[in-house]
């Protein structure tokens, strides 16, 4: 056969020479053992916990090491693009710091773009026409529906499904019936014409599992579709070489698909870049493990993480924790350190399935969130705001000075009971409205029928907001003592019939018609930071 012809009938036209897309995209000048990894996902606007694995991964390894970390967009799939898919992922990565050096939408060197596969579509028909031209590939007729039917035929025989040997249709077709079906105007798409025989077994060294076996690829699986667009096996083999790409970390999906790569990679005569299949995130499930799903786990999305206001640092300690097994016990050792300091290495990733538990992370954020100072916590805050808050969370931080004091008072920063109960900013944000926003609704009081109104009164009286804290409380002693209540705790314990209640009722009292709450820290400092007029408001407005 006139394989010549034929990849000329097939994608008619002049293509650049192979070896010009060489000098185009040369070897990237990096110093020695420097690694050039990737992300390379599919527009699909969902951006997940496994895919941050992986970027972490990928991330530490390249910038350790002095590499380069770029992000391809493997948009070959149209049904499945999203629009404003390539800023989710952006914005989803950059919360957790993974920062790229070239790539979509990256302010970075461009001499191996473009980054969308779509706008490759060139360079990939020229290696298909080369493959063509050698033999290693050829046209496929076959429909949709004769496809299904091969399927159905396989499964009923218990046989592997799929294009390849006997089944192979088209493979074989004369010269004679391929111009015949071309002249036809019958569509077509281009198959790998594979060599490998599944008898043969392949030894693979993977970057995070080791030496693994694999069987040969049999499958003549399809490089080009009807639509002169690559797939995503063929395109990424492309890629990944005049990318320069080193090395790179993906899910333990891919590993299925490694004998195609593996094969695709010699027939286009490049070397590959070492690939790490790291394990699938797990979910304990009752008694069993399954892997986390989209549809039942709203924590496998990384919107959740940032929608709830997630500390970026913990999310990522606890990822750390997870990706290298030595890690924890760095960390417990440097836990104030720049988390870049931890040397990172593909070999400590987990061989076999890794448990994700949110109560664990829960607990790391807790541990975070109360080391911040009171400016890092307004920051962390703020930001969390800016995006996910309400127009009243938003407008807290104008007041930048009374957030601080807030701040310091309700998270016990700098004080021996620093609040250790704080997993993310939506919950720290909903504890400090009161602050900022008259409460609207009241807590229960413990002793019911006590006469709030005379304590209010009492209080407003008395109420000078120049008053030292001692001053102030040996002030509310006094409103107990004319009310009726114990003014000391150990008068009231010995008799507590002799009294309506004691010293701690009425500052329930006060308290809760300040803030709406039972629970506060310390009230007189609360009502220092709201202001004496703010105060008086509060009580006039409970009256
Ligand atoms: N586009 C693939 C995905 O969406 C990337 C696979 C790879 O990293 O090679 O997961």
């Amino acid at each position: 056969m006139d394989y010549k012809a034929l990849a000329e009938r097939l994608l008619p036209g002049d293509y650049p020479a192979l070896a010009s897309y060489e000098e185009k995209y040369p070897p990237r000048n990096l110093p020695k053992g420097a690694q050039v990894t990737r992300l390379a996902p599919s527009p699909t606007g969902f951006i997940h916990l496994g895919n941050l694995f992986a970027a972490i991964a990928n991330e530490r390894i390249a910038h350790q090491s002095g590499g380069i970390l770029y992000l391809r967009i493997e948009d070959t799939d149209l049904k499945r693009k999203v629009d404003g898919a390539v800023e989710a992922v952006k914005n989803a990565l950059r919360y957790f710091d993974i920062r790229f050096d070239e790539g979509a939408e990256i302010d970075g060197d461009n001499t191996y773009a473009p980054w969308y596969q779509r706008q490759r579509a060139e360079i990939y028909r020229a290696f298909v026409k080369h493959l063509i031209e050698i033999g290693r590939a050829y046209p496929c007729f076959c429909s949709e529906e004769e496809l299904e039917c091969l399927r159905e035929e396989q499964t009923a025989k218990k046989e592997i499904t799929g294009y390849y040997g006997k089944y192979a249709r088209c493979r074989n077709l004369s010269e004679e019936e391929i111009y015949k079906k071309l002249d036809e105007g019958k569509p077509f798409v281009i198959r790998l014409r594979s060599m490998g025989d599944p008898e043969n077994k392949i030894k693979f060294c993977d970057a995070i599992k080791g030496e693994i076996t694999v069987t040969e690829n049999d499958q003549d699986v399809v490089i080009l579709k009807s639509d002169g667009i690559p797939t995503y096996h063929f395109a990424h083999a492309i890629d990944d070489h005049f990318m320069r790409t080193t090395l790179v970390i993906r899910g333990e999906e891919w590993l299925a698909s490694l004998p195609i790569h593996i094969e695709l990679f010699d027939a286009l005569g490049f070397e590959r870049p070492r690939y790490g299949h790291n394990c699938s995130l797990m979910k304990q499930d009752g008694e069993t493990r399954r892997k986390l799903s989209k549809r039942k786990d709203p924590e496998l999305s990384l919107e959740f993480y940032r929608k709830e206001g997630y500390y970026a640092r913990a999310v990522k300690v606890y990822m750390l924790t997870l990706l290298n097994s030595n890690f924890e016990e760095w960390y417990l050792k440097n836990p104030d350190k720049p988390l870049e300091e931890f040397k990172f290495s593909a070999e400590k990733m987990s061989k076999s399935g890794t448990l994700f538990d949110i109560d664990k992370l829960n607990d790391i954020s807790k541990n975070e969130l109360s080391k911040l100072s009171a400016e890092e916590m307004f920051s962390f805050l703020k930001t969390w705001a800016d995006e996910f808050g309400s127009e009243e969370e938003k407008l807290r931080f104008s007041e930048s000075e009374k957030m601080l004091k807030v701040l310091t008072l309700c998270m016990g920063i700098g004080g021996k009971k620093r609040r250790k109960d704080i997993t993310t900013a939506s919950q720290a944000m909903g504890l400090l409205g009161y602050f900022f926003e008259r409460p609207a609704e009241f807590e229960a009081y413990r002793v019911e029928d006590v006469d709030k109104t005379a304590i209010l009164k009492g209080f407003l009286a008395k109420y000078d907001a120049k008053d030292d804290s001692q001053t102030w409380f040996a002030k509310i002693k006094e409103i107990a003592s004319e009310n009726g209540f114990a003014a000391e705790m150990k008068d009231y314990k010995a008799d507590p019939e002799a009294y309506k209640g004691s010293v701690a009722d009425v500052a329930e009292v006060l308290r809760i018609a300040t803030t709406g709450k039972a629970n506060t820290p310390d009230l007189w400092t609360i009502q220092q930071i709201l202001g004496e007029t703010e105060t008086r408001a509060r009580i006039a407005a409970a009256l």
